[in-house]
């Protein structure tokens, strides 16, 4: 027996194979159907029932669906769950096939678009906080390019950077869907593979300045080979993805590598600047500073976190931009007000260019332009701006013509669906104003004949109504429908239901003509206004968006200096110089959480200097030290972002790479074993970290045994003094380690207070100068609800380790004659020196072998000298 696919089945199966990986939604009428493996996948992640339908090759097909009208909302779920999904549209109507093909024809189908994470336009699927950006990467060499782009407001950033530099990048991207060549063998885990012959820099290079209408990109930028290899595979790709429409790209921007300040994946987990360690933005920094009124601020909040600035002046220029709004609470106010009410014009815009624009997108576009040139004219008017805002003003303005066209050509508040029509005003359009009076005035005749056919039958209960199927009928109750059903009558018998009649009448089946007909026209003008508006705004879409850029900056302002006075920040002093000083520094989200538990956090200072860089952060656990390493690293990052800081007052010199190495424990997840995290960080800190960078290492060494811990600690932190010589706080409960403030002199000790009070442990909190005196371990256990017995046993135990250690002169007892730091690595490399040289000096061709043999055993007896 032969199992032909059915003609539909052919269909369908032609079309998942143009989906590839994707889901197929494929349209039947109300429907959207999957079926198959993708049909059981949707089922679980969507929690839907899983039938069947048919057969193919024998066995039964599995099957779900959802409904067309709600399909958004699935999936947006699907996408959440890290699915793909391809959009199958009927392209033709059931009548234009039976025309084509007979009254067996399928009605063709085609992917009309696909749906995946990072190619989000819709609303729905967006969270108005968050950037949504997909990446393109492209090895090149030895370099990778990057474009990234959030296709929801068209921006687009290339950039490019060593092979090894790729994770750091995209931590600060954080992109919801990257896509590489395929085959690529050191691809990022999650990336996408898609052909390798989109990734080309002429073919991307031509791309960009088709989309842009221009002869060369220079004016946008330089750009270098792999930077274009990979906005050619990210246009590939949204060609793709859209089937030939590109949504919204704005002019490529070219990102510097050293124009922020570098943080690794690592560093922005570990101070939790956009999620927290619960994977979410509850807890983070992003939350706890973010006070905009706008998505888009919010958006760039979130940008300029992620980015920190190295330029002076800019930064300088941000802040100055906070203190202006700080001072002036009033301006702030009004400022906020007007903001709270602008529509997201970069989001609106991205639909509109996407084809996925609604005459509410346009309204969206109307409103927050003419809300924008309300600001500047408020803003110019009060003379005296901050630089910054002063160049944003321009920008606010400048959309006269389009907001006055939209005002007219739009009602009040268009809706989201246009298939109905009713969004262009009265008045914009004197022949579209006649059908809908044509229209206006059948309806009227048709509720006056109503009363006339009353009166003709006599029948008090006829009614005329409406619905989808019949149109415009008379209706009756059964026991009147005889008077009606008379020949000579004038109505004619359409419909009989259970207890009512239905009829039609000429002069009633006229009028409703006209009103088809005029609605028909009618909509038919609306669409094509529609086109034309959205024609208009794509033209001015630069513009557009240089306007939502500037609202969103000064939301940005606004917020910081919201937050600032909500929490008495305070204005921090960038300089050049290698120092960082503190006084009364505080953790936000720390700060925060005690606040809503009633308590009150205890302000540090932190003062690190060129000959004071090394801080060394000893204490009991529970004491408050990863809180203060954590809260100079956020304060740092804060300030070169361009906000206020939580402190008293604050001079920060500027920070090139920004290290943070705190808790193994939370990085047990990761499937490698947390030492061996930790190790990698370390070395990577080890690595990179140079004399502007500013690093903060908490409880290095604790994920192995006591002597392997200390001893690596112990190097870390003299290779960091020694070496690096970087700003650097460094936490530790290892007692032993406070003598390496006898050897280096940029080494400082420090403790965070505590104190024993009728055998309970009181955490200070407080920062203070030189060593912990002892490390409270038990008194911790015992405050953690370790039972009193367990605590008195480990006492005992203790009691016996002290007193071997004092026989014994304890953990670092070796460690009295240990060479310093720098003499041992000269020693080391001394060795390697004269080795070489006794090689290099070698005429190797003179010897005797037995000589050679000889000289072999002394070059090795040496290397182990
Ligand atoms: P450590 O690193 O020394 O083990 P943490 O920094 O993790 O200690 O702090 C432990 C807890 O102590 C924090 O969760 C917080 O509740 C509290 N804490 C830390 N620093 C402060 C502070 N400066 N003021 C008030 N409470 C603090």
């Amino acid at each position: 027996m032969s199992h032909a696919p059915t003609p539909m089945m052919a269909q369908y199966l032609a079309l998942k194979d143009q989906a590839g990986d994707c889901l197929l939604f494929y349209r039947m009428g109300d429907f959207f159907e999957l079926f198959f493996d993708d049909a059981r996948t949707a089922a679980q992640v969507l929690d839907i029932a899983l039938t069947s339908r048919g057969e193919h090759q024998g066995t039964p097909i599995p099957m779900c669906g959802v409904p067309v009208h709600s399909a958004e909302g699935y999936l947006a779920r699907l996408i959440r769950a890290g699915c793909r999904v391809a959009i199958a549209e009927q392209v033709e109507s059931p009548e234009e096939a039976k025309k084509r093909g007979g009254s067996k024809a399928l009605v063709a189908r085609d992917i009309v678009r696909f749906v995946t994470a990072g190619t989000l336009t819709e609303e729905a699927l967006l969270n108005p906080r968050e950037s949504n950006v997909l990446v393109a990467v492209c090895p090149l060499r030895d370099r990778v390019g990057i474009a990234a782009c959030d296709i929801s407001t068209g921006r687009v950033e290339l950039e490019e950077c060593a092979v090894d530099g790729l994770g750091a990048a995209l931590a600060r991207l954080a992109p919801r869907e990257t896509v590489c060549p395929e085959e690529w063998p050191s691809a990022p885990l999650e990336a996408v593979g898609r052909p390798a012959h989109g990734f080309d820099s002429a073919g991307g290079e031509a791309r960009l300045k088709e989309i842009h209408g221009v002869a060369t990109l220079d004016g946008f930028g330089q750009f270098g080979r792999a930077m274009l290899a990979a906005a050619g595979g990210l246009i590939a790709y949204l060609d793709h993805v859209g089937r030939g429409r590109l949504p919204l790209l704005l002019p490529p921007v070219a990102r510097g590598g050293d124009a922020h300040m570098a943080m690794d994946e690592a560093t922005r987990a570990s101070l939790e600047v956009l999620v927290s360690s619960t994977g979410t933005r509850k807890g983070s920094l992003a939350e706890a500073v973010d006070r905009c009124v706008t998505g888009a601020g919010a958006r760039l909040l979130a940008e300029d976190l992620s980015a920190p600035l190295l330029d002076l002046f800019a930064i300088r220029q941000r802040l100055e931009l906070v203190q202006w709004l700080c001072e002036d609470p009033l301006l702030r106010g009004d400022l906020r007000g007007v903001l709270r009410a602008v529509p997201d014009l970069g989001r609106a815009l991205g639909r509109v260019v996407a084809g996925r624009g609604s005459p509410r997108d346009l309204g969206q576009l109307r409103d927050g332009l003419a809300e924008a040139r309300r600001l500047h004219d408020s803003l110019a008017a009060r003379g005296a701006l901050p630089a910054l805002a002063q160049a944003l003003l321009p920008r606010l303005t400048g959309h006269g013509a389009l907001v006055d066209l939209y005002a007219r050509a739009l009602v009040p508040s268009p809706p989201t669906e246009r298939g109905q029509g009713g969004f262009i005003a009265e008045g914009y359009d004197a022949s579209l104003d006649t059908l809908r009076a044509a229209a206006g005035n059948s309806r009227r005749a048709i509720a006056a004949l109503e009363a006339k056919y009353r009166d003709e039958t006599g029948v008090a209960a006829l009614k005329i109504r409406h619905n989808g199927v019949l149109g415009y009928f008379i209706e009756v109750p059964a026991r009147h429908a005889d008077r009606l059903m008379q020949p000579d009558s004038g109505f004619t018998h359409r419909q009989t239901m259970a207890g009512a009649v239905r009829f039609n009448a000429l002069a009633l089946h006229e009028e409703a003509s006209r009103i088809a007909e005029a609605g028909g026209h009618a909509l038919v003008a609306e669409e094509a206004h529609f086109e034309d508006l959205i024609a208009r705004a794509i033209d001015a879409r630069e513009a557009i968006a240089a306007t939502a850029a500037a609202l969103a900056r000064l939301d940005v302002g606004a917020s910081h200096a919201e937050r600032a006075a909500e929490g008495g920040w305070s204005l921090p002093r960038v300089v050049d110089e290698p120092v960082l000083a503190i006084a009364g520094g505080r953790h936000p989200v720390v700060e925060a959480a005690l606040a809503r538990a009633g308590e009150r956090f205890v302000a540090n200072d932190c003062r690190l200097s060129d000959a004071d860089r090394l801080w060394l952060v000893g204490g009991p656990n529970m004491g408050g030290k990863s809180t203060f390493l954590r809260q100079n690293a956020l304060i740092v990052l804060l300030a070169q972002a361009g906000s206020y800081v939580p402190a008293e007052a604050a001079t920060v010199g500027l920070v090139d790479r920004l290290f943070s190495r705190v808790g193994a424990s939370d990085n047990l997840a990761r499937g490698r074993s947390t030492f061996m995290v930790e190790m990698v960080e370390t070395a990577a800190i080890l690595q990179q970290a140079g004399p502007r960078s500013f690093v903060i290492l908490d409880e290095v060494g604790r994920g192995t045994s006591t002597y392997d811990g200390l001893a690596l600690a112990w190097a870390v932190a003299e290779a960091v003094h020694e070496t690096n010589r970087c700003r650097c706080l460094f936490a530790t409960h290892y007692h032993e380690m406070q003598r390496l403030a006898e050897t280096c002199p940029a080494l400082s000790l420090h403790h965070v207070r505590a104190r024993e009070w009728k055998g309970d442990l009181v955490l200070l909190h407080e920062l203070a100068e030189g060593p912990a005196d002892k490390s409270y371990g038990l008194a911790v256990a015992r405050l953690a609800g370790v039972p009193d017995a367990v605590v008195k046993r480990a006492r005992a135990v203790l009691d016996k380790l002290e007193k071997g250690r004092a026989a014994t002169g304890g953990l670092a007892a070796g460690l009295g004659d240990l060479p310093l730091f720098a003499a041992a690595i000269e020693a080391a490399e001394d060795k390697v020196d004269a080795l070489r040289e006794k090689l290099n000096g070698l005429d190797i061709d003179s010897l005797s072998p037995r000589a050679a043999l000889d000289l072999l055993y002394e070059l090795k007896r040496e290397a182990n000298a």
